[in-house]
């Protein structure tokens, strides 16, 4: 019914005349079933790699060791990987060999959870070996086969098993939370990368208190980056209420608030981006300021972090006013050192010397505007300036 689907019909119809199978798989054919919008569709083929660019005229090799060989078809390229197998998981985290095979049980039994291990046919048939329908009606999350096994395999799915609880509103089946207790120091074998992936992707879901609460009773946290020893600020954070957080800044925002843990250390342990560590400090010291912060703190925030440092406080304390504070923050003299209404160049046309000394003076002829003690106007701002 999802035009996604649709449209890779043909593709499907294609191997399948070239006498081979093919199917939809993965998360949109969950998502699809839940009645969410889906992105990319994933299909899944008894045709080896070779076999799949012999069928069709134009394909990219975008995956080929692991078996995934993209399609063109009208300007939209299709995924296609080859039914494989996985074994010799020495490290915990990533098979030491792939293998293709041709049969479609063989390529479902190896995926993390009964929902995403369904598969569908182009004529809309749903292939479920697992179970995966009925837990799709249960909201759970079922390790396929034996959750021990399966988690020793890749550390990683416990981490994604929190995650789906947040994003879908699911509930982890009793014996797959109990594996995920029992095996969460393989944690520490799975790259930061990967664990902050699925977590930020958890901060944002739709169910973020059971994502969060379970990350808690199962004790993945103890081996997530600094944060070991935060039973009491996760639990704060699990507890915290108002509507889904529109950005991971929101989540990180109040987890550095909550642990006081300095947000570049953090931030750096989770190896995130400077401009995401940015985003955060300045909401961070915002946050810690409100519902009264200083024109100065506002002003640092700026348009980006302001609505994330709201949304933290509103998390924090249900009935906090944001109106107040953004409308502060509207009434700014200026709201970017851009809209100050002179810089270095002005200020040395009218005979102020080139040096350090000329920063240290625009700053403090900011900070003066900003706080409303100089007006924004050129001929005060000189005068102030001493020249
Ligand atoms: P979303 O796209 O919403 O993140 P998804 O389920 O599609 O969810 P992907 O990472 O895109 O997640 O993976 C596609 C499919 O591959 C999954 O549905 C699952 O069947 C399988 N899969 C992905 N990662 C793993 C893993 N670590 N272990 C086992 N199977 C996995
Ligand atoms: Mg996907």
């Amino acid at each position: 019914s999802h035009p996604e689907f649709k449209a890779a019909i043909p593709i499907m119809k294609a191997i399948e005349a070239a006498g081979y199978e093919a199917y939809f798989v993965g998360g949109s054919v969950r998502d699809a079933l839940l009645g969410l919008p889906i992105h990319d569709v994933d299909i899944a083929s008894s045709a080896y790699p070779a076999e799949i660019k012999q069928i069709f005229q134009r394909t990219v090799d975008t995956g080929i060791q692991h078996g995934t060989v993209m399609v063109l078809d009208h300007g939209t390229g299709y995924e296609v990987t080859t039914f494989r197998t996985e074994s010799g998981y020495q490290d915990f985290r990533r098979p030491d060999q792939v293998t293709f095979v041709r049969s479609l049980a063989e390529d479902l039994k190896r995926r993390d959870f009964t929902v995403n291990a369904l598969a569908v046919r182009h004529d809309g048939t749903v292939i479920d070996l697992f179970g995966g329908l009925d837990d799709l009606t249960a909201k759970q999350l079922k390790a396929v086969g034996n959750p021990h096994e399966r988690f020793h395999e890749d550390a990683l799915r416990m981490m994604r098993g929190v995650r789906f609880e947040s994003q879908l509103g699911f509930q982890l089946e009793s014996a797959t939370k109990a594996a995920i207790a029992e095996n969460a120091p393989l944690l520490a074998h799975v790259s930061v990368e990967r664990i902050a992936a699925e977590f930020t992707r958890l901060l944002t879901g739709i169910a973020r208190q059971a994502g969060l609460t379970d990350f808690l009773a199962t004790g993945l946290y103890r081996y997530a980056p600094l944060l070991d020893d935060q039973e009491a600020a996760i639990t704060k954070l699990a507890a915290a209420s108002g509507p889904q957080w529109a950005e991971p800044a929101v989540g990180w925002t109040l987890l550095a608030h909550l642990t006081q843990v300095p947000v570049v250390a953090l931030m750096r342990a989770w190896k995130q981006a400077n401009a995401m560590t940015e985003l955060v400090k300045r909401a961070t010291v915002l946050l810690g300021q409100l519902p009264t912060p200083s024109a100065w703190a506002l002003y640092q925030a700026g348009a980006a972090a302001l609505p994330v440092a709201l949304a933290a406080a509103q998390a924090l304390q249900p009935d906090f006013d944001a109106a107040p504070v953004a409308q502060a923050y509207q009434m700014l003299p200026i709201q970017a050192k851009s809209a100050l209404a002179i810089d270095g160049k002005t200020l040395i046309a009218h005979g102020f010397a080139p040096g350090p000394k000329l920063g240290q003076v625009l700053n403090q002829l900011e900070q003066a505007v900003v706080a409303g003690e100089l007006a924004n106007d050129q001929a005060a701002l000189l005068k102030a300036a001493g020249v």
